[in-house]
């Protein structure tokens, strides 16, 4: 039976109401929309593990060991200025600089 096709309405040559070329058409753009929503979900996954290694990373900088090797950095290159210490060259005190530590 001959039928015009329900995506150009030109071409009556159709097998299951849509012609060669636009069957050809739309398999390519549901080829296309695949590979999109791939793109997509490959993407939210590496959003997820970024915010994971983020969280670790947070999590990291908060442990003791990371603290203790940061307060013992800082004190390794301060140095002493009329009974004071000194961290890095613009004035900032060691005690201030080990205060700051938490800050974000
Ligand atoms: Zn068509």
């Amino acid at each position: 039976m001959v039928q015009d096709c329900k995506c150009c309405q030109v071409e009556t040559d159709c097998i299951d109401g849509l012609c060669e070329m636009c069957s050809d058409y739309n398999y390519k753009l549901q080829k296309q929309v695949d590979l999109l929503i791939l793109g997509l979900l490959q993407e939210k996954r590496e959003v997820a593990t970024i915010k994971d290694r983020l969280n670790n990373m947070k999590y990291a900088t908060n442990s003791k060991e990371f603290r203790s090797g940061y307060n013992a950095g800082l004190t390794a290159y301060a140095w002493w200025k009329e009974g004071v210490q000194y961290v890095g060259t613009c004035g900032t005190t060691l005690k201030k600089a080990l205060n700051l530590k938490g800050d974000s």
